[in-house]
């Protein structure tokens, strides 16, 4: 029976219901994710001395660089970091989020992503981030909104106006969350996803 599992890894995560998120990232993508499972909390003092961090103001960050996803090599993949911390870039731009197809890690800032943590807006903040991440590692790519609705009139995950109008302050965040649809992908993205999804559950393998 075929089987692949997302590891799900709270790192200095502050939220609850990882439950809810699990359930919901298995419900888009399934079969590509048969099921998933919640690591045990990590602290970043029990990562390896690699992880960048800095303190600005009153928050610590990480910094996403390609030599992020390396040190989660061990571990059992796929993996889906969470973190309540903010990342920034190389070019030291705040971000929601990594995926790295090679090391099967995709890394996502909840802190990002939202302003209230443990609120209802908060797991759709978050689903809808981790889907946008995971689109990426099944091929997904950025696309401009050009009336790509998802069937609930709502902007696909991949859709990136509304990522920058929220990173620049132009909307706030409800206003992004009631924006974006964080349960499902426009059509063409959808089809992409449906394909691998078809050969999947053809082959019962991942193609
Ligand atoms: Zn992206
Ligand atoms: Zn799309």
């Amino acid at each position: 029976m075929y089987e692949r599992i997302l590891r799900i890894q709270p790192l200095e995560f502050k939220g609850e219901r990882l439950d809810e998120v699990g359930k919901r990232i298995v419900a888009i993508f399934h079969p590509l994710f048969t099921g998933y499972s919640i690591n045990d909390k990590l602290q970043l003092s029990d990562t390896e001395a690699g992880l960048i961090t800095e303190r600005n103001s009153a928050h610590e960050t990480i910094v996403y660089s390609p030599s992020l996803p390396k040190l989660f090599l061990d571990y059992i993949k796929p993996l889906l970091v969470i973190t309540s911390l903010g990342v920034i870039n190389n070019n030291r731009t705040s971000v929601y989020g990594g995926s790295d197809k090679f090391y099967e890690v995709d890394f996502i800032s909840a802190y990002k992503s939202y302003g209230v943590l443990n609120s209802d807006h908060s797991i759709d903040a978050i689903v809808s981030v981790a889907i946008h991440e995971l689109g990426h590692r099944f091929g997904l790519e950025h696309h401009k909104w050009i009336g790509r609705y998802t069937s609930k009139q709502k902007y696909c995950p991949m859709t990136t106006e509304h990522i920058w109008d929220k990173a620049e302050g132009r909307i706030t965040s409800s206003e992004y969350l009631s924006l974006q649809d964080s349960a499902s992908f426009c059509r063409g993205c959808t089809k992409k996803v449906e394909r691998l999804k078809k050969e999947i559950r053809r082959h019962n393998v991942l193609v």
